[in-house]
């Protein structure tokens, strides 16, 4: 294989897509694929689908393709539901886990729904837990004999910065406490290793770097040797051992199918599984040795040609995920020039240009194309329009 694949992906012309991060592009096959479970499993078999199209069976066969993209191991990932609610599982079961403990310990960068999440989970338990956040570079020396989990984010969605998950894994489980990644920017983005890290949990989202669409379910795993163990917060019928027999009392499946909950998505997991099939041609250490190749080339430029921007993050490719940002104060007026220009990034706020570098489907052309017009953007002051001004609901 050699990247870019760009004729795996269905890329409208003229457009610089800096924005895999956030939703992955449409891959060729896709739409075919789901337009033939529309018509002909939906269509044509009906109920019978969910045996005979393998419906059924799909968080599970999905989970396993997903697997093999983080190094976990055939049977211990599962699909379904959203992030947020992956997350709510992972660290429920963790709580469980080590009830002498009460404190929930991430990071200040870490994406607000995995806070939520544990905020309203402690909420529920009103049991005298409490969620503690400290900046991403003291959460190594912040875990102590309290900690119940720790919850993090690997690369931050806002910086980029990344953790150090086999350090972190260690150091969690040194002092007894539970380990949950979320990968949420590591999952198509960068090897990932679980197996290796030998953390507890992982969840994540499949349509940011692995394309699944938008509203593509979401994964999560669990360390083969809890599988048994692990109690389901979310007790759910699929979720149960025989969910047929329609058994009033709830039995755990003996499998990571027992962090399943309700009906699949089966249209939207039709479309994830179609574009997944594309990652058995790419090899992931030159996907990742090329995106922070295609990262450095633009801060280099981004910083020669707009000394106004400030790069927040990491200069140092191993300690970033696979995306770049930079902090302008006029930031969300600029992106939108940028956007109106085909160079496709996004804002967080307060003031963050975040740029995602996906070699799937991006080169050093495209890079440098991009650069400059930002480079104009900033430099001619082409933000300064009011029609840059005004928020749509989504940045
Ligand atoms: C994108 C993202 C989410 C989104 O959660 P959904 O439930 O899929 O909307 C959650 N957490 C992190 C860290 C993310 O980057």
């Amino acid at each position: 294989m050699t990247l870019p694949l760009k004729h795996f992906f269905e890329l409208p012309e003229g457009i610089l897509y800096l924005d895999g991060n956030s939703l992955g592009p449409l891959p060729k096959g896709v739409a075919e694929k789901v337009q033939a479970a529309v018509m002909q499993e939906w269509g044509e078999t009906l109920i019978g689908g969910w045996n005979q199209c393998g419906w059924m069976a799909q968080p599970g066969r999905v989970g396993d393709r997903v697997g093999r993209l983080i190094g976990a191991p055939e049977g211990s990932v599962v699909m379904g539901d959203t992030l947020s609610i992956k997350v709510f599982q992972a660290l429920a079961a963790a709580l469980a886990m080590r009830p002498d403990r009460r404190v929930i310990l991430s990071d200040t960068g870490n994406f607000p729904t995995d806070l939520y999440m544990a905020e309203g989970l402690i909420a529920l338990k009103n049991a005298g837990y409490t969620l503690r956040t400290v900046a991403p570079e003291d959460v190594a020396d912040a875990i102590d004999h309290q900690t119940a989990a720790v919850m993090l984010t690997e690369v931050d969605y806002r910086t980029g910065r990344k953790h150090d998950m086999t350090e972190i894994t260690r150091r969690a489980q040194d002092a007894g406490a539970v380990m949950i990644w979320d990968l949420a920017h590591s999952a198509g983005a960068l090897e990932v290793d679980l197996t290796a890290a030998g953390c507890e949990f992982a969840v994540g989202c499949t349509y940011k770097y692995l394309n699944g669409g938008p509203g593509a379910p979401a994964f999560i795993y669990v360390r083969p040797d809890l599988t048994l163990k692990v109690e389901p917060a979310l007790a759910g019928w699929l979720g149960h051992r025989a969910p047929f027999d329609f058994d009033p009392s709830y039995t755990p499946a003996p499998s990571v199918e027992r962090m399943r909950v309700g009906t699949p998505p089966v249209l939207q997991m039709t479309a994830l599984e179609e574009a997944l099939k594309l990652w058995d041609d790419v090899d992931m250490a030159e996907l990742r040795q090329t995106s922070l190749a295609l990262s450095e080339m633009f801060i280099a430029e981004v910083e020669a040609g707009c000394p106004d921007l400030q790069l927040v993050s990491p200069r140092d490719g191993a300690q970033r995920g696979s995306q770049v940002s930079f902090a302008f104060e006029h930031g969300y007026a600029a992106m939108q020039a940028l956007i109106a220009r085909g160079v496709i990034g996004d804002f967080r706020a307060p003031d963050v240009m975040r740029f995602g570098f996906t070699p799937l489907y991006l080169d050093e052309n495209d890079v440098r194309a991009a650069a400059a017009i930002l480079t104009e953007v900033i430099r001619d002051g082409l933000w300064d329009d009011p029609a840059y001004q005004r928020k749509g609901a989504v940045t």
